[in-house]
């Protein structure tokens, strides 16, 4: 599954939470804990769900052009709509297992740029925390991470699709509320 879709799905699960859980008055530590208790967990769970759905065959370069920019303008908008603190949260923990395994999506660049990897290994090695950080991060991710193999596998072209149905939905909660 691409970034958008996990978005999505984080997104409608934080701003349920936030309309459906009623307010005590005691609002802002209120909103905190539904959102580190309920919302963060499912959200982050949906991603273990949704990986069911594979994505595979897209290039660097249509993950860029149907993934990565459609997702940072969906965050413009999100900042004009004065969603952005909704989005992020559902966006960062919808996609929370992904952003562990790839390193903040720096790994994404591995592929074109190997000395990108090797650079980041260093400093991994190098440094005793950060080591240690990393250690449990991959561990960690392997566990929110299915062990097996996707249950459907959509053609390049679907998952494409996938990723507009899922990026005009996420535009439309954007406006509407
Ligand atoms: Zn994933």
């Amino acid at each position: 599954m691409l970034s958008i879709p996990h978005a999505l799905t984080g997104f409608v699960i934080v701003k349920t939470i936030e309309i459906y859980v009623p307010n005590t008055g005691i609002e802002f530590l209120w909103q905190d804990l539904t959102f580190w208790l309920i919302a963060a967990p499912f959200s982050s769970l949906s991603h273990r769900l949704l990986d069911n759905i594979n994505e595979n065959g897209l290039s660097t370069k249509e993950q860029t052009n149907y993934d990565a920019i459609p997702h940072l303008l969906i965050y413009a908008l999100a900042v004009f709509t004065g969603n952005l603190e909704a989005f992020a949260k559902g966006s960062l923990t919808g996609n929370f297992p992904d952003i562990v395994d790839k390193k903040g999506y720096i790994a994404i660049f591995y592929r074109r740029i190997p000395k990108l990897k090797k650079a980041i290994d260093k400093i991994i090695a190098k440094n005793n925390w950060i080591s240690k950080v990393a250690k449990y991060m991959t561990e960690f991710s392997y566990y929110m991470h299915s062990k097996k193999p996707p249950i459907m596998n959509p053609s390049p072209v679907t998952t494409k699709i996938i990723g507009v149905v899922s990026a005009i939905l996420i535009v439309i909660i954007l406006i509407k509320t």
